[in-house]
């Protein structure tokens, strides 16, 4: 199962990324929290993430290459992954697939979740009233909404003219969410032998 998760900020890619990499026996991949932990280890390259992390900008393309192809490439090696955020640009999506062709491995499907902004906005402040996350704040929260409509959302149609996008629902419960994103993967070929 190679698996990527195609969604904005508060649409539950976390938690369904979570569940899927237990439900499929795979490794669960969330860029975010990859490159959280690289800004913690406050290296060079640290410091400028947490930068762009705190704006709510998307980190540049070769800063997340380089922490995430290593995870990527030992996850397809290992028989899957669920990836939680990654990509999230066109040009991440083009060196992925060509990471993927050189090692043989090709993406089987992307799961992408939507919502209605004012939900996913609703989420991400109670969230910030538990969880404490930096960027979960009103202004930010807007921002990465922004960014996400302009340089993400292009990958919607980049998957779908690849035939693998599947279009769930994400404004339901969580149980209610994953049922759903099981039940189309279900009907995919890939996994009915
Ligand atoms: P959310 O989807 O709610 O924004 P994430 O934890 O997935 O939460 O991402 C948080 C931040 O990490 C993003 O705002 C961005 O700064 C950075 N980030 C995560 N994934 C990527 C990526 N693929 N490319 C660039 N930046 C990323």
């Amino acid at each position: 199962m190679k698996l990527l998760l195609l969604a904005p900020p508060g649409a539950g890619k976390g938690t369904q990324g979570e569940r899927l990499a237990a439900r499929y026996g795979v490794q669960h991949i969330a860029a975010g929290d990859l490159l959280r932990a690289e800004a913690q280890a406050g290296t060079g390259a640290g410091r400028d993430i947490a930068a762009y992390q705190a704006r709510g900008d998307l980190v540049p393309d070769q800063i997340v290459l380089d922490a995430l192809t290593p995870a990527v490439v030992e996850a397809a090696e290992g028989g899957g992954y669920i990836l939680d955020g990654f990509p999230r640009t066109l040009p991440q999506a083009s060196a992925a697939a060509e990471l993927a062709a050189r090692l043989g491995v090709a993406l089987d499907v992307v799961v992408y979740l939507y919502a209605p902004e004012e939900v996913l906005t609703r989420r991400l402040l109670d969230r910030a009233s538990q969880a404490g996350r930096a960027d979960d704040v009103a202004d930010v929260i807007r921002h990465r909404h922004r960014v996400f409509a302009e340089t993400t959302g292009p990958l919607v149609d980049y998957y779908t003219e690849r035939g693998i996008l599947v279009a769930v629902d994400a404004d339901q419960p969580p149980d209610s969410v994953t049922a759903d994103i099981q039940a189309r993967l279900e009907l995919l070929p890939f996994l009915a032998n």
